[in-house]
Parts: structure tokens; sequence; C-alpha cells
């Protein structure tokens, strides 16, 4: 769609500049032309040039002490007073023209008026004009001060060349939900024959980048309508009052191009619950309050529709939320492998790839990736292959890129000693070797010990096979072994411990953790929610809601659960010895080992 109005810079801006430039040219420019003109010259010159009858006329400055006098070509000399009883005659039998006034000097009068006063008499206009029109928009009325309360929005005509729905891939329940509104943007009769209203807001909801704001743009791509797209964050402005201009001029401009449809990005920015906190932000409750007067202000059938995303949807205020208002919710979620696929497939026609390349499998590889994440992936590989000198985008391309994308570019220059090398061996194919003996196990996709600059100094990189919706208790048990599985093969081999766990650590606990509080997965908590998750789509952090004392039967259930599967990871590893140390050797020596060698070698 082709933006076609940028927003203007509201007036006060130019005020403000042309102001600046005022005061800077009479606090600078005009002392230094003043001082430029002025030549200075000793008092022997002055006597001379008035004995030649060159001098014209003079000022004798009792105050700065100096004389000023002009030559017959009109140019102004200054020089310094001396005594000198006899000057006055002197002047007078030269014929030359002597006061005590000023020679063609603006009188400090006028330049204290230019300099100073009238600069002021501006600023004081503009502000008298300001607070006038601020309380005329405060009466009702919608006229805007210097452009201050317009809403910006970026305004996108109809185009032929929108986003589609077609470039929008996987996300299906979110596109069949949204076909509706493009329907009735087509046929609005349709729905009033019957009586049927719209919804006057859809919410879209998810993590970041899985395209919400792709499909708002696909819905007045395909509607062929206008497009209105605001961040939330752009209402809240500085002045109470602003933001809420800004809200009513965007819907008066909607409703002069309806239908149409209007997008605000990250609506949670003000639409926040209001919360009466002292201190709370009454800007934003004031813009608020404007959304939510003019959502209620227009009729379902007017051919406003408002998109708004956010990722954050438990913050938002139950006002926004009910029937009337956002009544429709549509999740947008991570793509699942399918999804993941075609996200893959639309962005690879964007670059040229070679006709081998197997994009399930890299889907398989990036599970977990978001919708933006697999353009980048996309991205990234095609950079690869230019900077290998290569015509098109490999396979190999796309899955180092995935790497690239997940734990950073491979440090060229890191060295580690033979010593750390063989460490991380150990603990890479303990993680491995624990992951393939657990049945249930997601299989090995690749291993590899070459630093990464996310700090990463191997992983081992596993691949579902297919969609996971759902999890027992014993693959979650398994995952923690697994998790546990390099430290397991350190403390096996070495006997001592390193620093490289700590990760490993973290993820294990969290799991655990998430086991016993929210999947009510430990018999003695039977089926009690002990933590909420208050950030669901932004890394999910949570709170715990129970007793002091149930916190720390919570900590003991955890360092159990750990330490259970730590201990079976070990066993797993012991019983596999032999393996361990063949593997860990042929890693050692070729620092990366796909899954199908790893197999073999495993079953071999
Ligand atoms: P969000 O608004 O959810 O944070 P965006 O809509 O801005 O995410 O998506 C960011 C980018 O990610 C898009 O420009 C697009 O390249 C890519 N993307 C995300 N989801 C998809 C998808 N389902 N299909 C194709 N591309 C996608």
């Amino acid at each position: 769609m082709n933006e076609v109005k940028r927003p203007k810079k509201p007036l006060i801006y130019y005020y403000g500049i042309v102001l600046l430039c005022l005061l800077l040219f009479n606090l600078i420019a005009m002392p230094w032309l003043a001082q430029r003109r002025i030549q200075e010259v000793d008092y022997g010159t002055f006597i001379s040039m008035t004995e030649e009858k060159d001098v014209d006329q003079v000022e004798i400055q009792d105050d700065t002490n100096t004389i000023l006098f002009t030559d017959k070509d009109g140019a102004i000399y200054k020089t310094a007073r001396v005594e000198d009883a006899d000057l006055t005659q002197r002047l007078y039998n030269a014929g030359i023209s002597f006061h005590g006034q000023e020679i063609q000097q603006t009188s400090p009068l006028l330049s204290f008026l230019l300099s100073w006063v009238l600069p002021m008499v501006i600023f004081i206009g503009i502000g008298q004009y300001m607070s006038k029109k601020l309380m005329e928009r405060a009466g009702g009325k919608n006229s805007l001060a210097f452009g201050m309360g317009k809403s910006n929005a970026k305004v996108y005509v109809k185009s032929s060349e929108g986003i589609k729905f077609s470039d929008v891939a996987g996300e299906e329940e979110a596109k069949e939900n949204l076909t509706e509104i493009v329907d009735y943007l087509h046929n609005p009769e349709k729905y009033k024959e019957i009586g049927a209203s719209m919804p006057k807001g859809i919410l879209l909801v998810g993590p970041p980048g899985t395209g919400k704001t792709m499909l708002a743009k696909a819905v007045a791509g395909e509607a062929n309508v206008p497009f209105f797209s605001m961040s939330g964050s752009e209402f809240v402005e500085m002045f109470v009052g602003m933001g809420a201009s800004k809200v009513r001029d965007l819907f008066r401009q909607a409703k002069e191009k309806a239908p149409c449809i209007v997008f605000i990005d990250e609506i949670d920015a003000i639409g926040k619950k209001r919360d009466g906190q002292i201190g709370g932000n009454d800007e934003r409750e004031q813009t608020l309050n404007q959304l939510l007067t003019e959502m209620d202000g227009f009729e379902g059938n007017t051919g406003v529709i408002i998109l708004a995303a956010t990722n954050r949807p438990e913050s938002l205020d139950p006002a926004l939320l009910r029937p009337g208002r956002f009544d429709r919710r549509v999740p947008v979620e991570l793509p699942d492998l399918k999804g993941r696929e075609d996200i893959l497939k639309v962005h690879a026609r964007k670059i040229k790839v070679a006709d081998d390349v197997d994009f399930n499998k890299i889907a398989r590889m990036a599970s977990g990736a978001s919708g933006a994440e697999l353009a980048n992936i996309v991205n990234e590989a095609a950079l690869r292959a230019v900077r290998d000198g290569r015509k098109c985008a490999t396979q190999s391309d796309l899955e180092e890129s995935i790497e690239v994308v997940i734990a950073g570019y491979q440090k060229k220059n890191a060295i580690l000693t033979d010593k750390e090398k063989m460490i991380v061996s150990y603990h890479e194919i303990g993680h491995a070797l624990v992951a393939a003996r657990q049945t249930n196990s997601a299989p090995v996709q690749k291993i590899t010990i070459v630093p990464r600059t996310s700090g990463a100094l191997g992983y081992t990189m596993q691949v579902d096979e297919g969609n996971h919706y759902l999890m027992s208790k014993e693959e979650m048990e398994n995952k923690i072994a697994t998790y546990t599985g390099g430290r397991a093969a350190e403390e096996i081999v070495f006997g001592s411990v390193t620093t490289g766990a700590s990760n490993d650590i973290e993820q294990a606990t969290k799991l655990a953790r998430a086991m016993i509080t929210r999947y009510g997965m430990n018999k003695d908590f039977d089926m009690v929610a002990l933590e909420t998750q208050t950030n669901q789509y932004l890394g999910g952090d949570t709170s715990l809601m129970c007793s002091a004392e149930t916190q720390r039967e919570i900590d003991q259930k955890v360092m159990e659960l750990v330490k259970k599967q730590h201990e079976k990871a070990a066993a797993i590893l012991l019983d596999n010895r032999e393996k361990l140390d063949e593997l860990s050797y042929y890693l050692y020596e070729h620092e990366t080992i796909t899954g199908e060698e790893f197999m073999k070698i495993l079953n071999g």
C-alpha cells in the first residue's frame, strides 16, 4: 500500500525555530557586525587625521573613555581617549563637527527593545494564543492548536499491491476470523439486511513477531480500503489532554474515510488497567477514556473497524475488552510445524534458493521460532550465500543461519585449550546421550563444539519430529534429565564440575518448578495452582501465590525432582560409559557431528 500522508510538524516547531534564530541574531550577530564596522586606531592617528582634515564627525564618549570618529568616506574609527586639553580647540580649528552623541550607532534603547523586549512579546503572545486554544478544546471544541493534538496516523490508501492474506503464511484460524471482516467491508448490505452488526474492535493477541501487524495490513489489502496505522505509544503526550485529542482526531479522520480500518499497534501503551494508584498517569487515563468514548460513540455499521495488537492482553483495562468495544479476540500464536514451513516458503520466494532445499527439515530444526525469526533466518541464509559467492541459498546456508539466529555467529578467534575442548565435548555428548537413551526424548540433530558469539561453547540441537501440544510428566522429567546430562558427564569423567552448565541449571529448574506449581504434577500439592503466569507472551514471568511455608515446600520438591533426574542421567551415562568416551573423542576431533553420525556410533 502506498503511504500518502506523512504527518506534518506542528506549527509551534516553526515558531520556535524563528524565535531562536531571532535571539541568536540579536545576541551574537548584531554585536559582532557592529564590532566589525568600527576600526580601532591609536590616538596619534586620530591627531594626524584631524590635522589633515580627514575627520568628519567626532563623538566623545565619557562613560567608556573613548572617542568615536568618522572619516570623509563615512568609515567609523575608535580610539582610547588621552588627557588632551587642546582637543576641543583643535577640532574647532579644523572645522570638525563634534558632539557628545553616538555616531550612527543604534540607540541603546532601540537595541534593548529589539533584542529583549520584542522576542519576549512574541513569546508571550504565542503562549497566550496556545492557552486560549487549549481552553477552547477543553470546552469541547475540536480545533487543534499548532497541530499538537493531531493524530499523526500514517494513512495508507487503497492500493492493488497491498499485503494480502496469501503473504501471511500459517495463522489459518486468525485469517479465517478476519475474512469475515473483509467480507463485511466488501458487502455491508448483506449484513445490514439481516440486522447483524460487525464487531467494532478486534484484538490481535500473541507473542512478538507472529505477524499481527501483517494480518491487520492484509485485512486492509484484501478489503481494499484505507488503513490508518498508529502505535499506542504515539498517543501518549507530555501534556494532559493531547493524547485524547489525538484519539478524537484519528476517529474523525477515520469516519470521513469510512469504510476503513484503524490499526492501533501495542495498544497496551494506552489501554493498561486504570488502577487508581497515587501518581497514576493522568494523560494515559484520559487517552484511554477518550478511546472508550469514541468506540461507544459510533454505530456498529459505520464501516470503521478497529484492529489492535498487543502481546500483553492480561494488562488491558477490562472496560476496553467488554462487548461493544474490542469484543473479538483473535489469537496469533507462534506457528506450528506446518506454519513454520509455509512461512519459510513465503519468505524464500523473495530470495533465490537451491531446488533441493528441504523446508520441512528446516522448519523442524527451528522449533519455537516466530514468523519474524523465520524471515530473519531466510535472509541470513541469503546473506551467507552472497558472502560465499554462491548464486543461491542452499540447505546448509539455511541450517547454518538457524544456528546463527539461535546461538549467534561462530566465534573465529575463541581458542579453547585442549582440556576445555575435551570438557565441552563430554558435556555436549552427555546431553545427547541422555536424550537418545530415553525413549521419549526428541532425537539429536546436531552437536557442535564451535564457540558462538552468544557465549555458548557448544550445543546440542534437538529436533521435534512433529507438533507437540501436550507434554506428559515423563517427557518433562526426561527433559530435565537431558539438561542435567552435561554436568553428569563432567562429574563422571573428570570428577569435577565447571561453569559451563549455568544455562542448563536455569532451564532444568524452570521446568521442574513449572511442573510443581503450574501443571499439578506433584501428588502432594494435587491440582492446586501455586503460581500464575503474568506475562504469557513475553517470557512468561510468574508470580507465586501461596504461603511462605508452601514456598519452602515447593523449593524442597523442585530440588528433589532435579536431583532425581540428575541421578538418572548419571546412571544412563555410567551404563553407556564406553559410548560416551567414543562419541566424545569423535566430537573432539570433528567439532561438529550430525544426528545420523551420532546414532551410527551409538548403535554401532
Ligand atoms: P507483530 O506485529 O506480531 O510483532 P509483524 O507483523 O510486525 O509482527 O511481523 C514482523 C515480520 O515477521 C513481518 O514483516 C514478516 O516478515 C514476518 N512474519 C511474521 N509472521 C509471519 C507470517 N505468518 N507469514 C509471513 N511472514 C511473517
